[in-house]
């Protein structure tokens, strides 16, 4: 399995070396060389099944029948909307399905087609439970209507594991879908670049889904990773769930802390879409500030000098908004004075009785923008005005494009990184 490092666009697929979790994953086998390539990902998760919309933006964006929210731009089109920008690999940090279903599998599978991408790396979400061979062996295969009515609708619908695993993971190669569960996998792409990424779809446990886990979880991020994918946030990074409560994960978040890979992206927490550029206030290998379990002692009210909670509002409502959502609530592992958020809802969304004219305008000229582009664009090259370096910074994105709803309302993410060539 230490394949020799020639990649055409026809045959990249077998160029994929990957290394279960636990394992030593090694040096990475390509990309030692100083060469670097200049390669575009396109970041999206939490599509739940839905397909890119065609049509023009919706006269009335809170109708039952739109397929959208459009958070005030009438003018604008969908955040999600075809043909998505052009890139060198897609990345979905998981949640293909809603319900599971076949339909949805299949609809997944259609719009990663087609994106013209050669390369698209793919993990499961908790509601992805068909993907998950011993959830659906040993929790729905046996399932009985009478044990949990709730889920009533699993019986009915769900696809079956060979099924789901068909559609999704035994894609044809020169669709390039690359669908993988937790582990590290060296990719090269047709554009010549070597992309070591660590890939996870567990998260921790709410409500019984697939991919879940209590207590703790090793997230075996190595060192020399450039992109953690997973589909859950860290503890405290664009996590925070419209109930109020911080729902990523304080193993995932040391994972990171200790790994530093450039990118971190994920999704889950769909209201929690943005960005957040994070300078890191140690140097790499620095024991953080606190080595033990976090514990209540991160409580966001008192890590934050700055942050006033009574300036959060109800996220939940259409028509009050936050005028700023908290800040990373890991933030002492910051160096905050070189840290910023570049992105989140309350950037994108206008806010008639809060924002001021100057932000109405940003906000309309921002919306308008990214809609043209189809994506919000971020270059993280050292040319780039974010520019990320091993080991100091890390990007981190939230990148569902559904809202809670499950409406199209947020835009991928396209990044712009040197990765080492192959
Ligand atoms: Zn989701």
């Amino acid at each position: 399995m230490d394949p020799t490092p020639v990649a055409t666009p026809a045959t990249f697929n077998r160029y994929t070396t990957s290394h279960p979790p636990g394992a030593d994953p090694g040096p990475r086998p390509y990309g030692s060389a100083r060469a670097t390539v200049r390669t575009r990902i396109l970041i999206i998760s939490d599509t739940h099944g839905v397909q890119l919309t065609t049509e023009p933006p919706p006269a009335n964006v809170d109708a039952p029948s739109s397929p959208c929210t459009l958070h005030g731009h009438s003018a604008s089109r969908s955040p999600f909307h075809y043909p998505l920008p052009e890139a060198d690999v897609v990345i979905h940090c998981g949640d293909l399905t809603k319900r599971s279903t076949i339909e949805e599998y299949r609809s997944t599978a259609a719009l990663l087609r087609g994106v013209r991408a050669p390369v698209k790396i793919v993990i499961a979400g908790n509601h992805d439970v068909s993907l998950h061979d011993s959830y659906y062996r040993e929790r729905v295969a046996s399932f009985s209507k009478d044990d949990r009515p709730d889920f009533g609708w699993l019986s009915r619908n769900l696809a079956t594991n060979h099924d789901a695993r068909t559609v999704i993971a035994s894609s044809s190669p020169d669709d390039g879908i690359i669908y993988v569960e937790e582990g590290t996998h060296d990719v090269v792409l047709p554009n010549g670049a070597s992309l070591r990424v660590y890939t996870s779809p567990w998260t921790p446990s709410y409500g019984g889904w697939a991919f879940q886990y209590n207590g703790p979880h090793a997230f075996d991020i190595p060192a020399d990773a450039d992109v953690a994918v997973t589909h859950g946030p860290p503890k405290g990074v664009l996590d925070y769930a419209a109930s109020g409560d911080r729902a990523g994960c304080e193993h995932l978040f040391r994972a990171v802390e200790k790994a530093r890979p450039r990118i971190h992206c994920f999704g889950h927490i769909h209201e929690a879409w943005g960005a957040y550029y994070g300078h890191w206030a140690e140097a790499p290998g620095v024991v953080g500030p606190d080595d033990t379990a976090m514990t209540e002692d991160d409580d966001p009210h008192d890590a934050y000098e700055t942050f006033d909670s009574a300036s959060v509002l109800s996220i939940s409502s259409n028509r009050s908004l936050p005028q700023q959502l908290p800040p990373p609530q890991t933030l002492r592992y910051f160096d905050t004075s070189r840290s910023r958020r570049l992105e989140d809802i309350t950037t994108i969304k206008l806010a008639p009785l809060i924002d001021s004219e100057d932000d109405t305008r940003e906000k309309r000229a921002r919306y308008a923008e990214y809609s043209a582009l189809g994506c919000r664009p971020v270059d993280i090259t050292m040319e780039g005005d974010i520019p990320v370096e091993k080991g100091q910074q890390t990007l981190f994105l939230n990148a569902a494009i559904l809202d809670r709803r499950y409406k199209i309302a947020q835009f991928p993410w396209l990044v712009e990184i040197d990765l080492p060539m192959a």
